[in-house]
């Protein structure tokens, strides 16, 4: 660990960090206490929340995102022989959702300063079999929606938006997930809010929703004489109540969270300087909920590999991520004949990128202390 001048040691600073109040905490004992623990009052107070919280639009929550999205897909009818079309620089639970339906993901790369799926590249890969996009709002940073709503209206295909880093998000003032197709939210720990694992959907139309119930249920649908019929094969991913009631008063935070990643970004791009420069990411504008901080590292001008970096960061007491690697590069997909030089932003991105700390509770000062460290590291590491 790191010591000050004084000798005490610096804390750790990890790359991402729940905040978790005391109150989140006495609420969750009431939740145990009230012995209803699974899906109930809570799930429906939170789902509620959310609805308000996105256009009164209807909402349903999941045990994950990757469970959202799995049935988004599901509900949408999607099936093998059908084709969507995603980002290769994003997470790996797009691509294996769409696979785990029997269809096939095929991949686009990514624009290089926004590292949001590039809409035209999409274009060209629509074909009869296409069905439904599926963008991410890359580290929080909304897709142009106009351009992508214009693309999947003009060709009759449905839009499931991974706006599992954004939420909170807005695109020209209005809330990512308040308008448009299906949308995903995650609530991992590693997100803007949390509920441990959870994750939920905003659906276009409440016949959406009462459908993805029974995908996120059994398939179950009830019988006026008191038993149950199977309508669909369905699976089970219910949030349970313990999980809604953080989830709630998470969301009651979101708006003062978003407001503090934002500052602390500023701070990153006022402070951030180091020689041989790093690629910082695009700052878009106040619409941007900031789940991560990730720039790429100059390592064509190192002598040490990321890993290298990593390391000389961990030593110095601050911890990093890699957001994302290549998804069509992983033994899955290049199963489907992808290979190194199809997608040349998403692979850079891949190699080069670092995740910065980056939590509501951060201080200015460990930002500060962030950048003396990579700083010192990459003049340490750099070509002579
Ligand atoms: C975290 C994440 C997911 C998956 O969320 P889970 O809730 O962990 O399943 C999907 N897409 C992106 C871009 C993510 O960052």
């Amino acid at each position: 660990m790191p010591a000050t001048d004084t000798g005490r040691p610096l804390p750790f600073l990890p790359f991402a960090r729940p905040t978790i109040d005391e109150n989140m905490v006495e609420a969750l004992s009431d939740t145990l206490r009230s012995l209803w623990i699974t899906s109930g009052p809570q799930v429906l107070a939170f789902e509620a929340a959310l609805s308000r919280h996105h256009g009164d639009r209807p909402v349903r929550t999941f045990t994950s995102a990757t469970a959202a999205l799995e049935v988004a897909l599901l509900v949408l009818g999607i099936e093998p022989g059908d084709e969507v079309i995603l980002p290769a620089q994003t997470f790996f639970s797009c691509a294996n959702m769409i696979t785990r339906t029997g269809a096939r993901p095929v991949f686009v790369d990514v624009d290089p300063v926004t590292r949001n799926m590039n809409l035209e590249a999409a274009r060209d890969k629509i074909t009869s079999r296409t069905r439904a996009l599926m963008p991410t709002h890359f580290a929080g940073l909304p897709l142009d929606m106009d351009a992508l709503y214009a693309l999947a209206e003009s060709h009759g295909l449905r839009v499931i938006e991974d706006a599992a880093l954004a939420i909170g998000s807005r695109w020209k003032g209005r809330l990512i997930g308040s308008f448009g197709d299906l949308a995903s939210f995650s609530f991992h720990p590693n997100k803007n809010i949390t509920t441990i694992e959870g994750g939920a959907l905003v659906f276009s139309s409440e016949e959406l929703a009462v459908r993805a119930e029974k995908f996120r249920f059994h398939g179950i649908s009830r019988l006026p004489d008191g038993t149950r019929d199977v309508v669909v094969p369905g699976g089970k991913s219910n949030m349970p109540d313990v999980n809604a009631r953080l989830g709630l008063l998470q969301l009651e935070r979101l708006d003062e969270f978003t407001r503090r990643r934002q500052q602390l970004v500023a701070r990153y791009f006022e402070c951030l300087d180091t020689d041989p420069p790093c690629i910082l990411p695009a700052r878009g504008d106040e619409g941007h909920s900031w789940n991560f901080f990730a720039p790429l590292l100059p390592l064509e001008r190192l002598n040490r590999s990321r890993k290298d970096v990593m390391d000389m960061l961990h030593q110095r007491g601050i911890g990093t991520g890699i957001s994302y690697e290549a998804t069509h590069l992983t033994t899955q997909y290049r199963a489907l004949g992808y290979r190194e030089g199809d997608f040349p932003h998403s692979e850079r991105i891949a190699r080069e990128t670092i995740t910065l700390p980056l939590y509501p509770s951060m201080h200015e000062t460990d930002v500060d202390r962030v950048c003396v460290a990579l700083r010192e590291v990459l003049h340490e590491a750099r070509k002579k």
